[in-house]
């Protein structure tokens, strides 16, 4: 199905009301490829520094399917590292320090047997980046990019760019809000869709994220809400976005590999691919870190999307 992800490899320390995790395995492309490797192969592609300690790779050998060929380890340099703090209910954190590391450095190389791959997600880091990368993916059928905060007030012109060549974007509602200056989401998704899709550019759907609201997806086929599975242990909700974007992500790459796809980016399969993407990071925020998703089953994932789809009936 060749499914590839490309982002930060990071060291995290994170605070919350239930405790802290210091130094960390983090990242935005390390959460989405641990939530994709539900659904079968995905190949990461970052970079990490000479810091980056033998502890952290071993956590990768919890997810037999993720190809780590394309991570690259930079001796002379240091990975990248983020620091975040939770407030009492969860729903809003602060970043305490970014240090970018390796990411002020030319971007990884893509290994030559990755070029081919169709299922592309450009998972949050610098949007000049995800420009550069997504050109080395011609034969990409579905592309879809997540941005934050950080990068809309830093790199916008490139973020536009990235935009008119993507079929999807997800991001936060605040971001969304911070991007378009427009306060309600739906208004927010359908401007960047007018903006850089139709006769504007490639980009087809917009999913904003609202945390334990779940999510708005605004689609140039129609307009679909999603709620979050109601979790009642959220430990730690860092990479919630990126394990939602995996599970989204690795379901429409696993129809794709079973030739059940006519068009990746239509609005049923997308929305479908929503609830596998809410119901993978209802388990990541159960713990710090990947514990949780380390030990994770196929078969609890799917018992809780049963579930879930019992939830959501109308
Ligand atoms: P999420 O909670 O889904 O937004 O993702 C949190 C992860 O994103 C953490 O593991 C961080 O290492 C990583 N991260 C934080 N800030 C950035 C950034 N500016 N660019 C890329 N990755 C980031």
């Amino acid at each position: 199905m060749p499914l590839i992800v490309t982002g930060t490899v990071g060291i995290d320390s994170v605070y919350t009301p239930h405790g802290h995790a210091e130094k960390v395995l983090g990242g935005s492309c390390t959460y989405f490829a641990a939530a994709a490797s539900f659904y079968g192969p995905v190949r990461l592609v970052a970079a990490v520094g000479g810091d980056f300690d033998q502890q952290y790779r071993d956590v990768f050998k919890a997810f037999p399917n993720i190809d780590t060929a394309g991570l690259e380890v930079r001796p002379r340099s240091k990975t990248f590292a983020w620091g975040g703090k939770y407030h009492a209910n969860m729903n809003s954190r602060e970043t305490l320090y970014t240090e970018l590391g390796v990411l002020t450095e030319p971007p990884p190389a893509i290994p030559a047997a990755y070029k081919g791959s169709e299922f592309v997600f450009l998972a949050n880091t610098h949007p000049g980046v995800q420009l550069d990368l997504l050109g080395q993916f011609p034969q990409r059928r579905l592309a879809v990019a997540d941005t934050m905060d950080l990068w809309i007030n830093s790199a916008r012109a490139e973020l536009v760019a990235l935009l008119k060549k993507v079929d999807g974007v997800v991001l936060n509602y605040d971001e969304a809000e911070l991007f378009t200056r427009k306060n309600n989401p739906v208004t927010a998704a359908r401007h960047m869709l007018a903006d850089h899709g139709g006769t504007n550019g490639a980009l087809k759907f917009v999913v904003v994220k609202k945390g334990e609201h779940g999510c708005l997806f605004v689609h140039k086929d129609g307009v679909a809400a999603l709620p979050a599975y109601p979790a009642e242990q959220v430990v730690d909700p860092t990479g919630a976005g990126d394990t939602f974007a995996g599970g989204m992500m690795g379901y429409i790459a696993q129809q794709g590999a079973e030739g059940r796809l006519k068009n990746p980016a239509s609005f049923e399969i997308v929305q479908q691919a929503l609830a596998h993407g809410t119901v993978v990071a209802s388990f990541n925020i159960e713990s710090f870190t990947l514990s949780r998703l380390q030990t994770l089953k196929k078969g609890e994932l799917d018992a809780r999307l049963r579930e879930f789809s019992k939830m959501v009936r109308v």
